[in-house]
């Protein structure tokens, strides 16, 4: 059964009236399924983001999914999978909707879940409750017999999306121009990429053919020191947000990051900025953590004399500098669970997973930065009524929505991420 933990009955109170508050757009209380057609990110955080040209379409979910109520979806799903039993595993992410997260087998930040699919091996199926790229690693590190299905094509990840394979090849060839290829004296080479487990597949395996690494929001400072040792300078995608924090908190300059805008020449920059360059952010973020601010972690000091805050690494630098503290998903939920007295806790990410905390710790007072209701919109199109759907089709011996990485990218994508893993075992992801 759903808690009171849902950010979905929050919003559908808030909707009809019933509850004070706002949200980020009244969107949200309409099914998913009502944006599957239209090529935006759907209602949330990224609802200003521009998509993708080619961004993956959800075909129309059957009515009698749709149009059930919550509690039938609830037993339908239940049923499922009681049915396929050890035959699927369900993964849900720590954003992702409590009606959804009630089902997982475990939950986790992307990387732990990839890890997690790996303890059963003898699942035909792992359904995953995250968005795209999520899917991508999970295949990645999943046997090849295995299918691993995103419920809702639709999910992908407006971050992700906003470093493509052409737009980082062609930032290459320009860096390569300028830079050359020797190593120096040292014997390291000019340029190592660097991205983010927040990106394509096609992104890890550029990575992975080019010298190059992947981080997670946890270990982004191991993996940079890994690189360093290895390059002159770091080019790092796509979120320019965890780059610029973890680099400045290194000890590299703010000066020493120029941006990469991928729509002008050398990305915006001239030779000389290049030239100094120690990492060349991507210009990338996340919708969802860009909308912490400043002012309201001033409002919540003033309002909770004594509050301890803490954000994640994807807000912008001010938001970080002006915390008590910053690290990603796992730190967040590891620092309140650590926390002996009770404490007032306010915390800068995704609201469903704070809202999640809140109801896991009742002995503290835990709340959302952001005081609109704005969870993240891709993690909002998988709604319960697509888990029931994929889940009765397997039952039936059909596979939907299926996410597959071809071998040529698969290949280079795992050397990039069996890199990571040896710079130093992460214990966390974004
Ligand atoms: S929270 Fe941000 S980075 Fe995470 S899936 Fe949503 S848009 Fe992407």
């Amino acid at each position: 059964m759903t808690t009171t933990a849902s950010v979905d009955t929050t919003i559908q109170l808030i909707d009809a009236g019933r509850a004070t508050g706002s949200t980020c757009s009244p969107d949200l209380a309409s099914g998913p399924w009502a944006f599957d057609a239209s090529p935006g990110y759907g209602p949330g955080a990224s609802l200003a983001d521009p998509p993708p040209a080619v961004a993956p379409r959800q075909g129309e979910l059957p009515r009698e999914y749709r149009e059930a109520d919550p509690a039938d979806l609830d037993a339908r799903v239940r049923a499922a999978k009681a049915t396929l039993g050890d035959r699927v595993v369900i993964l849900g992410h720590f954003y992702q909707r409590e009606e959804v997260v009630t089902h997982a087998d475990f939950v986790g930040d992307s990387f732990q879940l990839a890890n997690a699919s790996l303890t059963r091996p003898d699942a035909e199926a792992i359904v995953f409750c995250g968005v795209h790229f999520m899917a991508e690693t999970a295949d990645l590190l999943s046997g090849p017999e295995q299918a691993v299905i995103l419920p809702n094509l639709a999910a992908g990840c407006s971050m992700a999306d906003m470093a493509d394979i052409d737009q980082v090849e062609e930032c290459w060839e320009q860096l390569t121009e300028l830079y050359g290829t020797e190593p120096d004296e040292n014997g390291r080479v000019p340029v190592i990429p660097v991205t983010y487990m927040n990106s394509s597949a096609a992104l890890k395996g550029f990575c992975g053919r080019n010298g190059g690494i992947v981080c997670t929001s946890s270990n982004a400072a191991t993996v940079l020191e890994w690189a360093f040792e290895r390059g002159q300078r770091v080019l790092f995608f796509p979120d320019q947000h965890l780059g610029r924090n973890t680099a400045k908190a290194m000890g590299v300059p703010l000066e020493a990051m120029p941006m990469w805008n991928p729509n002008k020449p050398l990305g915006g920059n001239d030779e000389r900025a290049l030239g100094d360059a120690q990492v060349i952010l991507w210009h990338g973020f996340c919708s969802v953590h860009r909308r912490f601010t400043v002012g309201q972690i001033e409002q919540a000091r003033a309002e909770h004399p004594g509050v301890r805050v803490i954000v994640h690494p994807e807000c912008p630098m001010p938001v970080v500098d002006a915390a008590d503290e910053s690290g990603s998903t796992d730190y967040i939920r590891k620092a309140i669970d650590a926390a002996t007295e009770p404490t007032t806790f306010a915390i800068g990410t995704e609201v469903n997973l704070v809202q999640r905390l809140a109801a896991q710790y009742p002995q503290h007072t835990i709340f959302c930065l952001d005081p609109v209701v704005c969870p993240c919109s891709t993690m909002y199109r998988i709604h319960p009524g697509y888990l029931a759907w994929v889940l009765e089709s397997l039952v039936a011996g059909e596979v939907p929505n299926r996410i597959t990485v071809p071998a040529d990218v698969a290949d280079p994508a795992r050397l990039a991420l069996e890199r990571m893993l040896a710079a130093k075992p992460p214990v966390a992801g974004a």
